[in-house]
């Protein structure tokens, strides 16, 4: 018979699962039950609308058959079936190419982490493997058909006897190595305890033979040989248990069967609410960023089951935009079954949900930062600009719920420290919250506009993200606070000598200014004597609703709006740069042009932004070299 390739993807996917570690092996079982689970759904939701179909549900089982002469283990499941084209489909082409994707951008990561944490379905029987044989039946197919595969070389299908509809996967069990052994897949104790373990709450009977020993009827003393059938999965899915009964390691393993996330969670949260309306939930912050998190075929949503059987995969109503990082699922009697996806969107019992979860995340991201601050800023370097974003968006809206969460850089603490704890220490004579925006912590350090602040010793905030400056003009007031970076016209710092100095500079150079500014129209909108400058000769500061940083932002986007800062060219008075401003003003207008170019080219670099003619910039500097 022909022997058909399997994919590129899936042939490297193959060979990792062949060649993967031993410790993570026991999840193919996982797997293969709960795709039979999901076979036996889809039976499910079939009868919902087809009134030939009866969803008798004591006739759905999955059955786990180890045969140690045969050296197989048998999967069985009464679900849906594949028909030929389906089997080829499913089980020749991966279907999650997602996990591949990752592992390529992860390369330091190895595969078999994401084995271990994803789950990479089906291909993970030749873990435990090294021929798998798939006979299925399918509702809707004409016959049955056999699949079959030996791993990377390829695989064969053909039509099979098979009354009954549904699947049966056989896998023949590796024979044991000198280092490895593959017994344990074939003993019906260790079976049991990984079905326990991972597949517990699976809402069908998983059924196995099980034989022991007993003491033979009307007798003390003698023992005879049964087998019987036996339910080995408690059924009661883990969201309807007592949070007492689960451990931290239960709820992980739901978040790999689930296939979640890679990572594992920073936090659970179990709600089971019996107020307004009924619902359980199990939510997680994960610890990592999606690899596609922060792109356009990023989905937000939970699983949203009624009653216990799963009616969206998806459902994004459930989660706000800000909290779309969350992973989980909702289990609520209150929801219709055969509910439609518009109808869901209008539910007030929906609603209600999304704004109870929506205040329980919060709360336990607030309880997350109070308790486990090393957490927190974890998860916050994850999914800190997510919320940020969130303050942004729709006009600022949300900015209650969400600024309490937010973090930044601090010039004092030289670490991520929240706004309340900004603001509690805050001297009384400070009137601002300020901050200072840049590339990087380092850069935004070394700004000369920073000096005064510092000086006075008031904390500056570092917003090195693109959003930051946009999220805090929608905040506009912390505790009453108002936020003003440092680089803005009027810092309300109170008037002291420096303060006068500059003043009586400006009255004093009015003519210097004037010329200068009239050098550089168009470019800034002003050229004054600096209060705020220490060391440094020159810096740009803006005037107005728009920042320096905002308009270097704005201009980089798709479709520039082209909006300008209003810039300030603001010079230090006691630099000895001004006083060779002041002599060329007098002097020697030529030079005066040469430096005024010069200083303000300067400042334009150390702003981060570009300057316009730098072969004019350098050959300005050999003219003075020379
Ligand atoms: P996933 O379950 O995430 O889709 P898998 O690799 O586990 O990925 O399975 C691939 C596909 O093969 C499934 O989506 C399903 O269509 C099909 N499949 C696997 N096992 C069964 C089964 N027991 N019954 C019916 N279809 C199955
Ligand atoms: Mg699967």
């Amino acid at each position: 018979m022909e022997k058909k390739q399997f994919q590129a993807e899936s042939k490297r996917l193959l060979e990792m699962m062949i060649n993967s570690i031993y410790t993570q092996r026991e999840i193919f079982l996982r797997e293969l039950i709960s795709n039979a689970s999901d076979a036996i759904d889809k039976m499910y939701y079939l009868a919902l609308t087809d009134p030939n179909l009866v969803f008798d549900k004591d006739s759905y089982y999955i059955k786990v058959i180890a045969d140690k002469n045969s050296r197989t283990l048998t999967i069985r499941d009464t679900g849906v079936g594949m028909t030929r084209e389906e089997l080829e489909n499913n089980l020749g082409v991966i279907a999650k190419s997602g996990s591949l994707a990752f592992k390529k951008e992860n390369d330091s990561k190895d595969g078999h982490d994401i084995i271990g944490q994803f789950g990479v379905g089906f291909y993970s029987a030749f873990m435990v493997a090294d021929a798998v044989t798939v006979i299925s039946k399918s509702l809707t197919g004409d016959s049955a058909y056999k699949w079959e595969s030996t791993g990377t070389d390829g695989y064969t299908i053909e039509p099979y006897e098979k009354d009954t509809f549904g699947t049966e996967v056989i896998l023949k069990i590796k024979d044991n190595t000198e280092e490895e052994s593959f017994d344990e897949f074939l003993e019906d104790y260790r079976l049991k305890s990984i079905i326990k373990k991972y597949s517990d709450f699976i809402r069908y009977p998983i059924m196995m033979d099980v034989a022991g020993k007993r003491p033979k009827e009307g007798s003390d003393s003698e023992l005879e040989d049964y087998q019987e059938e036996q339910r080995v999965n408690s059924m009661v899915p883990i969201w309807r248990k007592n949070k007492s009964e689960l451990t931290a390691e239960d709820y992980e393993n739901f978040y790999a069967e689930k296939h979640y996330g890679f990572d594992k969670p920073i936090k659970h949260i179990h709600i089971s609410a019996d107020g307004a309306v009924v619902y359980q939930a199990i939510l997680y912050i994960p610890e990592s960023i999606p690899f596609d998190y922060y792109s356009k075929e990023y989905e937000k949503g939970l699983e949203l089951y009624s009653s216990g059987v799963l009616i969206m995969n998806k459902c994004p109503d459930l989660l706000p935009d800000y909290f779309s990082f969350v992973k989980g699922m909702v289990d609520s009697e209150s929801l219709s079954l055969n509910i439609s996806r518009e109808m869901l969107q209008h539910d007030r019992q929906l609603k209600l949900i999304a704004k109870n979860i929506t205040s329980k995340i919060k709360s336990q991201l607030q309880s997350l930062l109070k308790d486990e601050r090393e957490k927190y800023e974890q998860f916050y370097k994850s999914f800190g600009r997510q919320l940020k974003y969130g303050i942004y968006s729709d006009y600022g809206t949300h900015k209650e719920v969400l600024q309490d969460l937010l973090m930044f850089y601090s010039s004092k603490e030289k670490k991520p420290v929240t706004l309340d704890e900004y603001v509690s220490r805050m001297p009384e004579d400070q009137k601002y919250i300020y901050y200072a925006s840049g590339e990087s912590n380092e850069r935004i350090e070394k700004l000369p506009q920073t000096e005064l602040v510092s000086e006075k010793g008031y904390e500056i905030l570092y917003f090195t993200d693109d959003i930051d400056e946009f999220a805090i003009k929608m905040v506009m007031k912390y505790k009453d606070k108002e936020f003003k970076s440092v680089s803005s016209g009027d810092l309300g710092i109170e008037a002291d000598d420096k303060q006068s100095d500059a003043d009586s500079a400006n009255n004093d150079n009015n003519e210097l200014f004037e010329y200068m500014k009239s050098l550089l129209s168009g470019k800034v909108a002003d050229v004054k004597a600096s209060k705020r400058l220490k060391s440094h000769p020159v810096c740009l500061s803006a005037d107005g609703e728009v920042t320096i940083e905002m308009e270097k932002i704005l201009n980089a986007m798709p479709n520039n709006p082209n909006v300008k800062a209003e810039k300030i060219l603001e010079i230090n008075i006691n630099h000895t740069v001004f006083q060779s401003l002041k002599d060329a003003f007098e002097q020697d207008r030529e030079k005066l042009n040469l430096y005024t170019a010069l200083l303000y080219n300067q400042a334009l670099l150390i702003e981060g932004l570009t300057i316009q003619d730098p072969v004019e910039f350098t050959n300005d500097i050999c003219k003075i070299m020379v």
